[in-house]
């Protein structure tokens, strides 16, 4: 019906098609296109959405430039120049499946089907986009699996050793908290619409607190802003908790009726007064003190820990000591207390992920390769099978994984089979022996989750696919067929996979069918509006309440009570560098756009005025900044936001000021985080000096 094929010959001419961005970002914004001519000519926020109100962020305010953008990748291309330097010429699909079935079947049989990896993240965040033919494919023919937490699993396992999952309250009743705590989140860059929720609990006696090492927008414009020492946060909870317990400050009847380990957490946490370990946070006893009697006695009292904490290499442990917190304090009892994290996995469990996923396709034993171990895996001498073939969409790994220079040097392999499905000629593309057009949010059918809100959204293609462009969905159709696969559930349309996602008796999903989002576009979760997930316990764990002490992280190994984790310090000389979001980029992507590389302007480091001093620095000069793995030039920004020992750099652009096509992922660790797959990538320790670079420019 809707699908994106049948919008080849019957474009939503003269109509405004309601959409949704897809985006990895938690606001999910639902869009109106205007098309005339089968032609896009104005995309803009819907202004019924109650959560996104009709705003677009500054980057996809410009989305139709990018749908429309000359470099675009409209065709298949089929490399001719050394891998990177991004020659190709034109081919037709025919002959680019062609050569990919010639390919996957010599290594199919020479190897199996482990040596082909399918590698992809949250480029696209629709639902059947992501992942639905694409595992259904790659169970069947035994590819290698792709472990894609790099990030947001970290944060999910933290809470669920407390909580049982990573359940939180409804974003839209941080309207009746009374003290928010913005935990390693910037939002007003991040998760914009959110901000104006935030403002309204304000404008009701709320008070805002921001907990992170760098005095961003957010910690700018907050009540109170506590900058952490990167990496100390558990143990500024602690410190919290040391407060919490010595000063009677729990709610003993919510913690004795759903918690479990109460005793042994007393104890424990003794060890935490806040004058003992004042310094390890780089925060005042006073200010500790503070901040734990104003959270446990100004109800209700929210947590909203995010992203900032998942990226640290004692990340899991951090979300799972700041979960002990609401239980000690009972907040979850308050309409807007508790805890607010991403609502992506509570929304996915709603849908029918098996029938749409297939996982009984997966083959026994096949193995599992974390994304974060790209560059190490493509380069491992002992990997059996070794990674033949590299299948790449909804992904950049070329700049978004940590250990840049590894990435690279593992895709410039000479026996690599690398296929790229983009819409541009990304660092990673430039890699590729083919590389096959991917359609925009416009150009394809979807149903898209949120992780910031609890509505679901439906995206309709509002313009035929541009050039020979193919949505992910399509692309695996066609792989299937050209493989010689006849199994009728590789081939379903767009439309029967978002049924089957939505077959579901979930009563959250009461009313919610593809024909009404058809209909509305958008649909909130079907819950009271007065929805307080732990307000009386029902926490999913093994013994059915929260557990201040595990079992079962002791039985794997970690801590069985929330502790500091392993926090790493800058060596002599160093500084810690902590990268953020910016305004108009998201990550990598539209930084190829003039408009938007005009906005961000140049690469600069923020570093203290102490540590400039002591370099020798001067504000606006070009310095170097580097470590082990590799070096980026930047121009150094001397600036009190920073704490002394710490330096921050935006997370964006691959252009740096010495025109060198590196991103600060040459100088980011691919080590893994504490537990839950993730890697610390502010776990970055870096000299900075002045740049031996020409300065003129
Ligand atoms: S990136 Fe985020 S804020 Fe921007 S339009 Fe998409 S969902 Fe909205």
């Amino acid at each position: 019906m809707a699908d994106g094929s049948e919008l080849r010959s019957r474009p939503g001419d003269g109509k405004l098609i309601r959409g949704a961005c897809g985006h990895d970002c938690p606001d999910t914004c639902s869009w109106l296109v205007e098309v005339q001519d089968g032609r896009a000519g104005r995309l803009y926020g819907d202004p019924s959405h109650p959560f996104t109100r009709g705003t677009l962020c500054a980057k996809v305010n410009h989305y139709l430039e990018r749908v429309y953008h000359p470099e675009r990748v409209l065709y298949p291309l089929r490399r001719v120049g050394v891998r990177g330097a991004g020659e190709f010429r034109r081919i037709s699909w025919q002959e680019a499946l062609s050569e990919i079935a010639e390919r996957w079947q010599r290594i199919i049989v020479e190897y199996g089907g482990e040596a082909i990896l399918p590698f992809s993240s949250a480029g696209n965040q629709g639902l059947i986009q992501h992942s639905s033919l694409d595992q259904r494919l790659g169970g069947l023919l035994g590819f290698s699996r792709l472990d894609r937490n790099i990030c947001g699993a970290v944060a999910h396992q933290g809470l669920s050793a407390t909580q049982g999952n990573g359940v939180g309250i409804n974003p839209e009743d941080l309207i009746h908290s009374r003290l928010i705590v913005l935990w390693g989140t910037n939002t007003i860059v991040t998760n914009l619409h959110l901000w104006p929720v935030i403002l309204s609990a304000r404008s009701r006696g709320a008070k805002i607190v921001v907990v992170d090492p760098v005095r961003t927008r957010t910690a700018e414009a907050a009540d109170w802003h506590l900058a952490v020492r990167p990496g100390s946060d558990t143990v500024l909870a602690l410190a919290m908790m040391h407060v919490i317990i010595r000063d009677g400050l729990v709610d003993r009847d919510y913690v004795d009726r759903y918690s479990t380990g109460y005793e042994q957490l007393s104890e424990h946490v003794q060890q935490f007064a806040p004058d003992r370990v004042a310094e390890d946070t780089g925060l005042s006893a006073e200010e500790i003190e503070r901040f734990a009697r104003e959270y446990a006695t100004v109800q209700p009292s929210l947590l909203r820990p995010l992203i900032g904490l998942e990226h640290h290499r004692n990340g899991a442990m951090m979300f799972r000591t700041l979960a002990c917190l609401p239980i000690l304090t009972g907040a979850w009892r308050h309409r807007g207390g508790g805890l607010c994290r991403s609502t992506g996995a509570f929304q996915f469990s709603m849908l029918n992920m098996e029938e749409l996923l297939m996982p009984w396709l997966q083959k026994p034993g096949v193995r599992t390769l974390n994304m974060r171990d790209l560059g190490r895996d493509l380069l491992s001498t002992e990997l059996r099978p070794p990674i033949q073939s590299l299948l790449i969409y909804n992904s950049n790994p070329a700049v978004s994984l940590p250990n840049q220079h590894l990435v690279r040097q593992g895709l410039t392999r000479d026996d690599l089979f690398t296929v790229v499905h983009d819409l541009f000629l990304t660092d990673t593309a430039r890699f590729a022996d083919i590389v096959l057009p991917a359609t925009s949010q416009i150009e394809h059918l979807d149903l898209v989750p949120s992780w910031g809100h609890h509505y679901v959204s439906m995206n309709r293609p509002a313009i035929a696919p541009e050039g020979e462009s193919v949505a992910n969905t399509e692309l695996f159709r066609r792989l299937a067929a050209c493989l010689g696969r006849t199994e009728s559930w590789l081939f379903e349309s767009d439309e029967t996979l978002l049924r089957t996602a939505l077959r579901t008796s979930h009563p959250m999903m009461s009313g919610i069918t593809y024909e009404t989002l058809l209909e509305h576009g958008y649909q909130h979760l079907n819950h009271p509006e007065d929805w307080r997930p732990f307000a009386e316990g029902g926490f999913p764990t093994a013994s059915g309440r929260a557990e201040l002490f595990s079992e079962r992280l002791l039985r794997e190994g970690h801590e069985a009570l929330p502790s500091p984790g392993e926090i790493r310090r800058a060596g002599a000389g160093q500084l810690q560098l902590i990268s953020g979001k910016t305004l108009h980029y998201l990550n990598t992507g539209y930084s190829h756009m003039e408009r938007h590389r005009g906005r961000e302007g140049r690469l600069r480091i923020e570093i203290n005025e102490d540590d400039a001093r002591r370099r020798g620095l001067s504000d606006g000069e070009r310095v170097r900044v580097f470590n082990e793995r590799g070096e980026i030039i930047a121009l150094c920004a001397i600036s009190e936001s920073v704490r002394p020992g710490v330096a921050s750099i935006p997370f964006g652009g691959v252009v740096d000021e010495a025109g060198v096509r590196r991103h600060i992922n040459c100088l980011t660790p691919e080590e893994a985080t504490d537990w839950g797959g993730g890697s610390g990538f502010y776990d970055t320790f870096v000299d900075v000096e002045r740049s031996p670079v020409d300065l003129e420019n």
